[in-house]
């Protein structure tokens, strides 16, 4: 067997004892290097992602809870992920099935996961604001002022190497700042331990398609950045 495919077998594997629930295993080589306080400080807290959904319970802190939400859609994928998607906020299909990004914008998504060698199941999926909006309108900041807290905390939880922004809303949001996402992308930001890669929203690319040659370059920057190589446009 050659070394890519041992390589390949023991990723297979580790993914699975993650999907198992077992904990103190990551394909992380950062994890093999993270400081003894880090994980003290982190089991010392006890915060888990299910605490954090614990908290933001049957949310009634805006005013969205009575504007037709259906449920409060939370977030998906592996808790101990690299990579991480932060989009804006659940749209029709996914307030129904209570997932993020499940819709024609989330098939995007997934296949932009995929074209970098990853599936959903590696990386983890969450919005700004976990309830739908109605008519699908651009969240309020006081939307946004309630809700946040909860997102930074599941990145701290999580605590990916690499996070993708996706589209103005959550780029502005995580960078407070006003630049649009047209002057964002292309760049890396440092966010806290995490690199920061804005890109175009799924949803624009379906409208624009021609801009997906952009979103290709982003994601090649995310592929190298997790393999530990140099990737240009840092900040
Ligand atoms: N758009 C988003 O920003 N988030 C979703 O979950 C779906 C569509």
């Amino acid at each position: 067997m050659s070394d890519k495919d041992v390589r390949a077998e023991l990723a297979g594997h580790l993914r699975f004892f993650a999907q198992l629930g077992v904990d103190g295993l990551s394909r992380d080589p950062a994890w093999r290097r993270r400081p003894v306080e880090a994980a003290t400080e982190h089991a010392a807290s006890g915060e888990t992602l299910e605490l954090v959904r614990e908290d933001l319970g049957a949310c009634t802190r805006c005013t969205l809870h009575r504007l037709g939400r259906t449920q409060i859609v939370y977030g998906v994928g592996n808790p101990r992920a690299e990579l991480m998607f932060i989009g804006e906020a659940p749209g029709h299909d996914e307030d129904i099935q209570g997932i993020p990004f499940v819709g024609r914008a989330g098939q995007l998504l997934t296949k932009i996961i995929e074209a970098i060698d990853l599936a959903r199941e590696d990386v983890y999926i969450a919005n700004v604001i976990k309830c739908r909006p109605p008519e699908n309108r651009n969240p309020e900041p006081d939307e946004v002022g309630s809700c946040e807290p909860f997102l930074f905390r599941q990145v701290q939880v999580i605590k990916p190497r690499v996070i993708v922004a996706l589209g103005t809303f959550a780029a502005q949001t995580l960078l407070r700042t006003n630049d649009p996402i047209s002057r964002l992308r292309g760049k890396i930001f440092q966010y806290g331990d995490a690199r920061l890669i804005p890109t175009f929203h799924p949803a624009y690319l379906l409208r624009s398609p021609d801009r997906k040659r952009e979103v290709w370059e982003d994601m090649k920057k995310v592929r190298a950045l997790l393999r530990g190589e140099d990737a240009d446009g840092s900040q």
